[in-house]
């Protein structure tokens, strides 16, 4: 049986060098553990992040060592009771022909719908899988996606990409906007997954396209390259837009610093939640605020400190000087009464 090993960790783009194929013995399965012929091995952006020798939300791949990822096969000796030869399964030992795996580590996969109809096998890995559930999740409970939405998808004839456009349509946005590299998938794009426009982002300004694209703004942005495309879309994005940050797959081979904040990749991880607020908004919170935080500074619990400059000559020169920090806690120019 053949696995593929990472012998090098990649600087900048992979190269074959840092890979080899090596041959291994099938082994068979310990109890509770099945053998998987595997049929369909899943390539995904991430395991880029894993060839480095980084801290992620992955472990890094171990180098020598056979990569992992997801795969489908067929189980081909089993001592789980569970997972009976002829199974179907998804599981995450990819990367080689024959995996043995502790049953629990492998889910078994319908190749039929109730109604009958069959399903390939591979789609497990992406349209039914993990990109399929990658674009499906965004979209609904990250970016709250909305009927009536604009909404933006970048990488949009990859596998998240292309679900994506088409799970948003399904889900009543007014108009799918995608871009993607090459002409011939725009036109994809266009004539197969039902986007309402498309552009090719080699072919001129991302900002620009975009913006002719949806010259009243987008409402959502599912983010798959980061780089000028989030620029873009932060550009056009309407008020109280929704970015789901999926991946940014331009800086993946980078070896020189993005620009700041170059670690944006890391709110993938971390999943965070990076919101712009405006005070205006929040008006009907201002009752509890005064009656809280008024307590506090009655009680001196919370301090406060006021940089005080007299007249309203001095008022420019209090301006200015707060820019550069003259002030400590809130700048005042007081008035004589
Ligand atoms: P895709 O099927 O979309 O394949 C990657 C595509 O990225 C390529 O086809 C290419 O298409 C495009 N691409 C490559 N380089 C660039 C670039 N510099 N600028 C713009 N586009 C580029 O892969 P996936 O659907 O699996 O993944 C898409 C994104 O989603 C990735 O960023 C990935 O990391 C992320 N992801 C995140 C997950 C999560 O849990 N957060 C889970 C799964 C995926 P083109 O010809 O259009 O350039």
């Amino acid at each position: 049986s053949r696995e593929v090993r990472l012998v090098a960790r990649p600087s900048g783009w992979p190269q074959p060098e840092d890979f080899e194929v090596a041959e291994v013995p099938v082994t068979e399965p310990p109890p509770g553990h099945v053998l998987v012929r595997n049929l369909h091995l899943s390539v995904d952006p991430y395991m880029r992040g894993r060839m480095n020798d980084q801290d992620s939300y992955v472990p890094p791949f171990e180098l020598d060592q056979p990569m992992e990822g997801g795969a489908v096969g067929r189980v081909v000796s089993s001592r789980a009771p569970e997972l009976p030869e002829g199974t179907h399964v998804l599981h995450p030992l990819g990367w080689r022909e024959y995996a043995v795996l502790d049953a629990r580590q492998a889910t078994p996969v319908p190749t039929r719908f109730d109604n009958g109809q069959t399903v390939p096998l591979s789609t497990y890995l992406g349209v039914l899988g993990m990109t399929g559930l990658t674009a499906y999740a965004a979209l609904v409970e990250v970016a709250r996606l909305r009927e009536g939405d604009v909404v933006f998808v970048s990488a949009a004839a990859g596998a998240v990409g292309s679900a994506a456009g088409q799970i948003a349509r399904l889900r009543g946005a007014s108009r799918v906007i995608g871009s993607a590299g090459t002409p011939e998938k725009v036109r994809l794009l266009l004539d197969e997954y039902g986007f309402d426009a498309a552009f090719d982002y080699r072919a001129g300004s991302v900002v620009e396209q975009l913006r002719s694209a949806a010259p009243e703004g987008i409402d959502v942005y599912l983010d798959n390259v980061g780089g000028d495309h989030l620029e873009a879309a932060i550009d056009v994005l309407r008020v109280h837009g929704r970015v789901a940050m999926c991946g940014m797959i331009s800086q993946y081979n980078t070896t020189e610093a993005t620009a700041a904040p170059h670690n944006l990749a890391k709110v993938i991880g971390k999943r965070l939640t990076l919101r712009g607020m405006l005070v205006r908004d929040h008006s009907d919170l201002r009752e509890q605020f005064f009656h809280e935080v008024g307590g506090w500074v009655r009680t001196g619990a919370l301090k406060y400190q006021e940089t005080v400059v007299e007249g309203i000559d001095n008022a420019v020169e209090a301006f200015i000087g707060m820019l550069r920090g003259e002030n400590v806690g809130k700048m005042v120019v007081s008035l004589p009464e």
